[in-house]
């Protein structure tokens, strides 16, 4: 059977499934809007994530288990892959925080050794803003389950670096020497600066690396009391269409397409994903 990684390669797969993917097919949607990646809901699953609301017992039982709900969705529509999703540890490297590569190691290769025993055909590892934190959890990745490609992004949230100050450029190359098979950005500031970002990572780009841009839908505004994303489907498919050029003229690029994977983050829905589902197509 071949890798998520190869389908990537063969043009089966360019678009991911933005928020709340899973969650809305558990809720009995049938379909995921043109997305062949399916996000398992487990970016707060790290022991350290989970000890926050009493269920540090717990990770290998509830992420094992996100990744079989997702598993049970994709093996019904075949050519559907699932991504074990992987988020921020939470707590800082060490001197600022007090995580070590080690214990940053050990708390990711629980949590993807649980999403690899559910089914998973890939890692996920999003919204980083600390490169040694990727390393631990690519590293973790490589070991557990050595056998699942892995995708890595970054989110560049604060003046076009991430929190740490990690430039697009500077990202792609090393999470690429890592070992990631897919390194990207996702959520941020909405598209605008994701364009910059993405035309960063491309010219950037390591030989034989593929690109994943998942940006959230605008940015939150408050309207009544509550926070909404402004950015509207049509952005998004203006967004997807754009990305299919960026950088296809730098060496590495695959397949006659600029960044090879496009969804969408915080603040996405199904019309979000459909929309850049037609783009692409
Ligand atoms: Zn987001």
């Amino acid at each position: 059977m071949s890798t998520v990684v190869d389908a990537i390669r063969e043009g089966n797969v360019r678009v991911g499934d933005g928020a709340m993917g899973t969650m809305l097919q558990e809720a009995g949607l049938d379909d995921a809007a043109g997305s062949r990646l399916l996000t398992t809901n487990t970016f707060g699953g790290s022991r350290p994530r989970l000890a926050m609301h009493g269920l540090e017992d717990r990770v290998v039982e509830l992420n094992e288990a996100a990744a079989r709900v997702a598993r049970s969705v994709a093996d019904a529509h075949p050519g559907t892959f699932v991504l074990g999703d992987v988020g921020p540890s939470g707590d800082l490297m060490e001197p600022m925080g007090t995580l070590t590569p080690e214990s940053a190691v050990a708390l990711f290769s629980e949590q993807i050794a649980a999403l690899s025993a559910g089914g998973a055909d890939a890692i996920l590892i999003e919204t980083m803003s600390d490169l040694s934190e990727v390393e631990a959890a690519v590293t973790a990745a490589r070991a557990v389950a050595p056998e699942l490609p892995v995708f890595a992004t970054m989110s560049f949230d604060t003046n076009l670096r991430t929190m740490m100050g990690v430039t697009p450029a500077a990202a792609v190359v090393a999470i690429a020497g890592m070992g990631a098979d897919v390194v990207g950005a996702n959520c941020g500031r909405g598209v605008d600066e994701m364009r910059v970002i993405a035309g960063q990572m491309a010219d950037a780009r390591p030989d034989g690396v593929l690109l994943i841009m998942q940006s959230n839908a605008g940015l939150p505004v408050l309207i009544d009391g509550e926070f909404r994303y402004t950015g509207s489907p049509d952005e998004m498919a203006a967004f997807a269409t754009e990305m299919r050029g960026i950088g296809i003229d730098v060496v590495g690029a695959c397949c006659g397409f600029g960044i090879d994977v496009v969804g969408a983050c915080c603040g996405s829905a199904p019309a979000h994903i459909a929309a850049i589902s037609a783009a692409i197509a």
